[in-house]
């Protein structure tokens, strides 16, 4: 067996068709009485029924959240919280709300109640992220982890089916390089590869039947194992490429994840041998197929987007993506080599299944 260092976070979870009626308790539970709502503006529909089930806990809604949390957004929710005297916060949405949620918990230590409607994980994890003047800034801080999370798979059913493929495979990503992470742990392991088959038997269902709650309900729980994965150890190449991807090319998260996936795991294959084969164990890949063409397979199957250059990427850009990409260096299984990380851009640029 070998060495390891495994921190267990402080969080309580709820799972459960049905369980978003248990909300009013778990806001007791937390010792609050004035609950600000936050959610995207589409989604205001799901805040106002959250604001309705807590009648007079809830101090108000504030449904401006949007994608990558800008500065702007952040001081406003932040200075809305404040004149409403709240004094927890309840983030209903995917990650984009969780992490306003966040960057209010930064400011002032209020408590998160997360109840997360896509699969991305954020609500697992006490990373945040903040874009000031065009650039994303990322940290972690214990006070932004959610202290409750409610996951009610009746409210992932409104998710647009492209929306429900390309965010379960963003957790599957979480999964897959937490398997090869430098700081990995056997739970983490675990945890890992039950949320991989759990969404990899999840997505094509949800796919042939949008409102099956079986489907729906495995593919939360997966989310929350990928989550949890992705909230204890640190990611690699992966995430760093999609971070840049969406960050300096204003690609969108979900669908820029699914894309680089099978390459980013084709360019560790042979430096993460064992990883690889939990991933295709957990993907149910017959014996000739890799990790990395059964995550491709899994996208193309499901009519998920496999090329960047179908969600906007200009084929200039690779070369700049490479740069920043290799600005700073992070652990990764195989070394960072500028040419065969070329390669995997172009590849992903051109959507071809890795060989
Ligand atoms: P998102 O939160 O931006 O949601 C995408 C769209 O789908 C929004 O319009 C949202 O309102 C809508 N939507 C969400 N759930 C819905 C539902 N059930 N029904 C109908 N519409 C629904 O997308 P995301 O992929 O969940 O989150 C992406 C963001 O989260 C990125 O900024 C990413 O960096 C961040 N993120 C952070 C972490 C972390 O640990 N800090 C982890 C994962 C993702």
């Amino acid at each position: 067996m070998r060495d390891f260092v495994y921190t267990s976070q402080p969080q309580r979870v709820v799972f459960g068709a049905g369980s978003l009626a248990q909300l009013g308790a778990e806001i007791e539970r937390l010792g609050a009485r004035r609950a600000l709502v936050l959610s995207t503006p589409e989604q205001r529909g799901q805040a106002e029924r959250v604001a309705d089930l807590l009648g007079a806990q809830a101090a108000g809604i504030f449904d401006r959240a949007v994608m990558h949390v800008p500065i702007e957004s952040a001081r406003e929710a932040r200075e809305v919280a404040r004149r409403l005297d709240a004094d927890c916060a309840i983030a209903i949405g995917g990650g984009s709300t969780t992490g306003l949620g966040k960057a209010i918990a930064l400011d002032s230590g209020l408590p998160i109640l997360a109840i997360p409607t896509t699969y991305a994980g954020s609500e697992m994890t006490p990373i945040y992220g903040i874009t000031e003047a065009g650039l994303k800034k990322t940290g972690k801080d214990a006070r932004v982890l959610p202290r409750t999370v409610i996951y009610d798979p009746q409210l992932s059913r409104s998710l647009p089916v492209e929306l429900s493929i390309t965010s379960g495979i963003n957790a599957i990503a979480h999964a897959a390089e937490g398997l090869y992470a430098s700081d990995g742990n056997p739970i983490m392991d675990l945890m890992a590869e039950e949320g991989i088959a759990a969404l990899g038997r999840a997505l094509p269902a949800i796919r042939l039947d949008p409102d099956g709650m079986d489907a729906r309900g495995d593919a939360l729980y997966g989310a929350w194992l990928c989550g949890t994965v992705l909230g204890n150890v640190g990611m690699a190449l992966h995430h760093k490429l999609c971070h840049t991807l969406g960050g300096s090319f204003n690609l969108p998260h979900a669908q820029t994840h699914t894309i680089v996936l099978p390459h980013a795991l084709a360019y560790n294959a042979a430096a993460a041998p064992q990883a690889m084969a939990r991933i295709a164990r957990a993907l149910g890949a017959d014996a000739s197929a890799s990790a990395a063409q059964a995550a491709y397979d899994l996208a193309r199957d499901n009519d998920a987007p496999v090329a960047l250059r179908d969600i906007g990427m200009a084929a200039g850009d690779v070369e700049r993506a490479l740069d920043i990409a290799l600005h700073n260096q992070y652990p990764n299984p195989r070394p960072l080599q500028r040419d065969a990380i070329r390669t995997l851009l172009q590849n992903a640029f051109d959507g071809v299944r890795p060989g």
